[in-house]
């Protein structure tokens, strides 16, 4: 509970920046200082990959049935490509996380009405920079197995503090992140 008015605060408040599908955010910028996540700064990333159970997405109830198929789907090839591939795995270490905890501590919620006009006119998916929630467009729903992948993993980079132009004028662009992640995690 304390998790959904957490969520819904933070999406109202909140421009989005972490877009998905490539084009810039329908809104307006967010008002320069307040990057949400911008002092990320851990520092523990090396322990060996561990042989936990399998994580599986953290769904909120209000998600429809075919996203959630989507989701799990993605999810599950995310998983076992982080599990698989080294490289895919260093996209994580690179920001002083782990790519299976960070997934493992991500939160699932179905954009809202004000989002689904403007946001997901472009995006299948969003997440804050620094931030556990991602939102799932409805469009999330249409997407191949491989693209739910990569969304997946690109939200949990910014979930695990990665910037993404143009909220930081220096990082990469929506694009350039799907296609390190498609070239990093073999998808
Ligand atoms: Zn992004």
């Amino acid at each position: 509970m304390a998790h959904q008015e957490w969520t819904e605060t933070a999406a109202s408040m909140v421009v989005v920046l972490a877009i998905s599908a490539g084009i810039v955010a329908a809104g307006e910028p967010m008002g320069g200082t307040a990057t949400v996540g911008a002092s990320i700064d851990r520092t523990a990333s090396s322990r060996p990959h561990s042989a936990n159970p399998a994580p599986s997405p953290w769904m909120s109830s209000r998600l429809c049935g075919a996203i959630r198929e989507r989701l799990s789907t993605g999810f599950n090839l995310a998983v076992a490509q982080l599990e698989r591939r080294i490289e895919c795995r260093n996209l994580f270490t690179r920001l002083g996380s782990d790519g299976l905890e960070i997934l493992s501590t991500s939160l699932y919620y179905p954009a809202g009405v004000r989002h689904e006009s403007q946001t997901c006119l472009n995006a299948d998916a969003f997440t804050v920079v620094g931030g556990a929630p991602t939102w799932l467009c409805r469009r999330f729903a249409q997407v191949s197995d491989r693209r739910a992948a990569v969304l997946v993993i690109h939200e949990a980079l910014h979930h695990a503090g990665l910037d993404e132009w143009p909220h930081d004028p220096g990082g990469p662009s929506s694009q350039a992140i799907n296609a390190m992640v498609q070239r990093a995690c073999g998808l």
